[in-house]
């Protein structure tokens, strides 16, 4: 095989982690990143320094490679779009824009025919208070835009929660009010579909967040064989509907009744699927390059059973003790400074197959 170049916009542990697969399988990566000494850049072969949505960068990116893909959601859609007209870009643009607004994307989830949680727009303060009557008082507000790791929420629990001044405190900006989904758990599954149709999925994994932010992902999950089979039919008709591209990630609020409530996307490789390296064959930074450089997509079956733990802030001081660690296979970012809620690296605990 000819080696080819992916670009990659975004410098994270997420491109850091595709430019790794990317050099497997003999592509050299370039990265945009306005940010030097990130995390991707240390293992790709070149970093363009710049904005994400610098003309001059990112014609001088689609010059200099075959394909471009992205590794977090908040690029800019109309920098997408015009790299689109000279070069392919996958996932197409078409998912990072209806992933970019909880509002759109809620609309097109429900258009696949895959339930999600009621919501109401919300543009004002009146429109906040009328939206929680109507949901009895109950509801989870969210900033429509560049909201991650439950940054930008607020919820309300009951009709005594207080909703004064909440649309100021979320900036006055777009928001969403969902109504409250009384899970009993939560699981994410992995897909990916190649330029030719196929589509492959991971098996779900069972997701526990603290602070908002992913905590584990434990493989497989407590769900009926029957939930992971929608899970699967779910993620399909997401991806046959965007002609998808690439390998997205999807969450899941589990119902008592084994039901589920899809509750956001992600048109990337996903925190919640960094278990495939270590319990698959293939692992979902693979399967995304397989996917966007035109070779066929590899064996998404599990040989182990597994728990993935996020390494945050002063977790990483743990390293020592989980390399002496027969059973964990351990993942590290290259982040030289260690901050509350930022994410250092992830271990993940390997176990036979039940
Ligand atoms: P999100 O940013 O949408 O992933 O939300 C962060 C976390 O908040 C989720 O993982 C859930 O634990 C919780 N959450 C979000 N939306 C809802 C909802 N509509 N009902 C209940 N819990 C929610």
């Amino acid at each position: 095989m000819t080696a080819r170049t992916i670009g990659i916009i975004g410098g994270g542990q997420l491109g850091r982690m595709l430019a790794m697969a990317a050099a497997r399988l003999n592509f050299r990566t370039i990265i945009l990143e306005p940010q030097t000494d990130c995390p991707a850049a240390h293992v790709a072969n070149h970093q363009i320094v710049a904005a994400y949505d610098d003309p001059a960068a990112l014609a001088e990116l689609a010059k200099a490679c075959d394909v471009i893909t992205y590794e977090f959601e908040n690029v800019p859609v109309s920098a997408v779009e015009a790299l689109a007209k000279d070069i392919p870009v996958y996932p197409p643009p078409k998912a990072l824009e209806a992933a970019q607004d909880r509002l759109v994307e809620k609309r097109f989830i429900n258009d696949c025919g895959i339930p999600t949680a009621r919501f109401h727009a919300v543009d004002s303060q009146s429109e906040l208070e009328a939206a929680l009557e109507d949901f009895g008082g109950q509801g989870v507000l969210k900033t429509r835009r560049l909201g991650y790791d439950g940054k930008g929420q607020k919820v309300f629990r009951s009709a005594a929660d207080s909703a004064d001044g909440a649309y100021a405190a979320l900036g006055s900006v777009p928001l969403i009010l969902e109504s409250f989904i009384p899970f009993e758990r939560e699981i994410s599954i992995i897909a990916a579909r190649a330029t030719d149709g196929t589509a492959v999925a991971f098996d779900p994994a069972e997701n526990v967040h603290r602070n908002g932010i992913l905590h584990t992902s434990t493989v497989p999950a407590s769900i009926a064989d029957a939930t992971a089979e929608a899970a699967r039919k779910a993620a399909e008709a997401i991806l046959s509907s965007l002609g998808y591209v690439g390998v997205i990630g999807i969450e899941f609020f589990v119902l008592s009744d084994g039901n589920l409530i899809a509750n956001e996307m992600a048109p990337r490789v996903h925190n919640s699927g960094h278990w495939t390296e270590a319990a698959c064959v293939i692992s979902q930074f693979e399967q995304h390059i397989r996917a966007i450089g035109g070779l066929p997509l590899g064996n998404a079956d599990r040989h182990s059973d597994c728990v993935m733990q996020n390494l945050i802030g002063d977790d990483i001081l743990s390293v020592p003790d989980w390399l002496k660690r027969r059973d964990a296979f351990v993942h590290l970012y290259g982040k030289t400074e260690s901050r509350p809620g930022r994410k250092m690296g992830h271990v993940t605990v390997l176990t036979a197959k039940a």
